[in-house]
């Protein structure tokens, strides 16, 4: 039997059915990630469409001799996939598929990855330094992402983490320009007139919630506090803030809207048009 990513390729060629995620396949994805959209869910349908032509588009590569199974490209398609739930026609998944259109690659790493960055600081010098990363998206090009960090996602003590969504949420910041914590948004955002007063919309939101969390953060690093719920990581910068609130609001949604109720409608009305039409 072909493998899935095999056969949606053939499709893409003209031969054969219109991509498609196997039954039992589909079931076990959705077991291991229960913040997916489930079986009996009616938004179920439209992310395995979704799912089944990101696979398609996307081409995955398991670095250091990992093997990439159709259930290892099929979990982090169905995550990659959940911010584009209810973005654009129903029946016309490459619509919202665009988000993603800078790239194919999708490089799998066994375990975490140790990179080497530089900083400049105030006086000019620049340092070099090793940082732990369990995912990386670069602009206009590949996602990196770590395999066991993959699976993680939604098993890790009611914490809302899916590396997937953080780095496919940093490719739609991405669509925009550079990274800075704003995506595109959609015309008539939040009721606003022109690109310029949906941006600033954004950040009148996004930005006290970064602020309030980057507070949290030193107050619990300096003075003992507990530290918050949202991964402490968001309080780095806030094009971080942006994609670790969204892992918080796809994976933990009823946690979050309570922490975080203006956060929540500021996502709903990027992540939930259709629910705003009705
Ligand atoms: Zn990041």
């Amino acid at each position: 039997m072909l493998s899935l990513v095999r056969r949606l390729s053939r499709w893409a060629r003209g031969i054969g059915a219109p991509p498609s995620v196997p039954d039992a396949l589909w079931l076990t994805t959705l077991a291991h990630y229960p913040f997916l959209p489930q079986a009996y869910e009616p938004e179920n349908a439209r992310l395995r469409l979704l799912a089944a032509h990101f696979l398609d588009q996307k081409e995955f590569t398991g670095a250091h001799g990992l093997v990439v199974t159709d259930a290892m490209a099929l979990a982090i398609a169905a995550q990659a996939c959940l911010p584009l739930l209810r973005l654009g026609p129903p029946n016309r998944p490459e619509a919202a598929l665009a988000w993603y259109d800078d790239f194919v690659g999708i490089v799998i790493q066994p375990d975490e990855v140790m990179a080497r960055r530089e900083v400049m600081d105030e006086a000019g010098v620049v340092h070099h330094y090793e940082e732990v990363i369990t995912g990386e998206a670069m602009d206009h090009g590949p996602v990196m992402l770590s395999w066991p960090a993959v699976q993680e996602a939604g098993n890790t003590d009611g914490l809302g983490l899916s590396v997937v969504i953080h780095e496919f949420i940093h490719k739609m910041d991405m669509k925009g320009g550079e990274a800075d914590g704003c995506p595109p948004l959609p015309p008539g955002f939040m009721g606003t007139h022109s690109a310029r007063s949906a941006r600033a919309a954004w950040f009148s939101v996004l930005e006290p919630a970064f602020l309030a969390l980057r507070d949290q953060v030193s107050l619990a690093e300096r003075f003992g506090q507990p530290m918050p719920w949202l991964d402490a990581y968001g309080a780095t910068s806030i094009e971080e803030f942006f994609p670790v609130a969204c892992e918080a609001y796809f994976v933990q949604r009823a946690r979050f809207t309570e922490e975080w109720p203006a956060l929540t409608r500021l996502f709903d009305a990027l992540f939930h048009p259709r629910e705003q039409l009705a």
